[in-house]
């Protein structure tokens, strides 16, 4: 009998998500090293050290509003108290003496001895320079506490969290001009197909038969972008085994990760897998998820490192949703990010979904005006048009069919995007 490894491609085990996720987030150690870059330029960055202040934010008690400084004690309903200083926001005053009041503006630190503001509205300025106080004041009354919004010496953003707008400002308002971030995930994207070819390069009319455009390209490119990756987009892969082993060596130098589409499919003849093969190794996972079965993790050494390499499915809605669940967040814990689940809510199905499926499947939703979701009628891996319509995926368990009024799990694509 014949000792050669039987042609018939070997079928993996379908791989729970979970435990795929996992595998993955263990091969994204370790982290990228910290570099400082200017606050404003910080937006979705992933911070590499805690941040403790300096200061306390406000430094001093302040007013929250335009009116009057004034000592409780002196100041019942109809008193008049001679206004003795005026203080505005960015100067300061002197201690209150006891009878009179500060003319205060927002902002503008409280006077020594003063302990309530009473708003202009609730004072009539007198022409002799006094003021009548019309309503009697509350202690503290308008006072903004020095250190209410940031104690000197806590912690105001901790590591591994991903800096937002407002974080921007948060670390500005404790004195932070620059900020210590992981490096950008430096990620060469391929495509792989013969059927595709540029929009721009060829018309629509032009379109050979069986020819497609690339539109994985677009989406994948984007999507790495918007989690902070610096993108060297070497687009199709040439379809000669020399060629594509060069690409990819190539593009190990200089890259952490190395990303596809396309091509790792059971028993699909391409040049991408033996090429990634020869270079480093390669697991092809069967994933029991739908849309996104196929799916590929190796690595392509180089001189003493290496980069990682993931193979995405090559259906659009399978590569944008692996994408998602998977390539995401392997890149934010590359960046040292915290990982968290992605959000989900509890929301009714304004649909059936009669068919249970083996696998856990990723329904394209939409919320709609009355609370509860609708369903995009044609749930195929290569109608693209699921993804763009939909503001969510249903995360459905194997084996589970959905009946109108359920309550479904719900994940806004929102919270996987950005
Ligand atoms: P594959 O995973 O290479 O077997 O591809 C599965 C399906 O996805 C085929 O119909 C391909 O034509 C299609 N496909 C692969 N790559 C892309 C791409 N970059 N853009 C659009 N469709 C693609
Ligand atoms: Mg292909």
């Amino acid at each position: 009998m014949s000792q050669t490894p039987s042609a018939t491609p070997h079928r993996a085990p379908l791989r729970p998500l979970d435990e795929a996720l996992r595998d993955l987030l263990e091969r994204a150690q370790p982290c990228l090293p910290p570099e400082r870059v200017p606050t404003f330029d910080a937006d979705g960055r992933v911070l590499a050290q805690d941040l403790h202040s300096p200061l306390d934010v406000p430094g001093h008690d302040n007013s929250s509003m335009d009116g009057y400084a004034v000592r409780v004690a002196d100041a019942q309903a109809g008193q008049n108290l001679q206004v003795a200083q005026r203080i505005a926001a960015g100067s300061s005053g002197t201690e209150l003496a006891p009878g009179t009041a500060a003319r205060i503006f927002t902002g503008a630190p409280v006077p020594p001895g003063a302990d309530a503001i009473v708003m202009q509205e609730d004072c009539r300025a007198l022409d002799d320079g006094r003021v009548q106080i019309q309503a009697a004041p509350a202690p503290g009354q308008w006072i903004r506490r020095r250190g209410e919004d940031v104690a000197r010496g806590a912690v105001v953003l901790s590591q591994g969290q991903r800096l937002s707008p407002a974080s921007l400002g948060l670390a500005a308002s404790i004195g932070f001009a620059q900020l210590p971030v992981a490096r950008r995930p430096r990620v060469a994207l391929f495509s792989t197909g013969d059927e595709l070819v540029m929009p721009g390069e060829v018309e629509p009319e032009a379109m050979k038969p069986g020819a497609i455009y690339n539109s994985n390209r677009f989406f994948l490119r984007a999507l790495l972008q918007r989690l902070g990756c610096e993108v060297s987009d070497l687009g199709i892969v040439p379809d000669q085994r020399e060629a594509t082993v060069r690409a990819l060596a190539d593009a190990a130098q200089g890259h952490d990760l190395i990303l596809t589409s396309g091509g790792v499919s059971v028993g699909e003849e391409d040049h991408i897998k033996p090429a990634v093969q020869a270079l480093g190794e390669l697991q092809l996972w069967q994933i029991a998820i739908k849309p996104g079965k196929p799916f590929a993790y190796g690595r392509v050494n180089h001189g003493q490192g290496f980069a990682h390499f993931i193979g995405l499915p090559g259906n659009p809605v399978s590569s944008f949703v692996t994408f998602l669940l998977l390539v995401r967040p392997f890149l934010l814990q590359l960046q040292g990010a915290r990982t968290t689940e992605p959000e989900r809510l509890s929301l009714p199905a304004h649909f059936a979904w009669p068919k249970a499926d083996k696998r856990r499947e990723f329904l394209r939703v939409r919320r709609n005006a009355q609370g509860g979701l609708d369903l995009f009628l044609n749930q195929s891996s290569g109608v693209l048009t699921s993804a763009q319509w939909a503001d969510g995926l249903v995360d459905n368990p194997p084996g589970q069919t959905i009946a109108a009024g359920d309550a479904v799990a719900f994940i806004p694509l929102s919270s996987l995007m950005d």
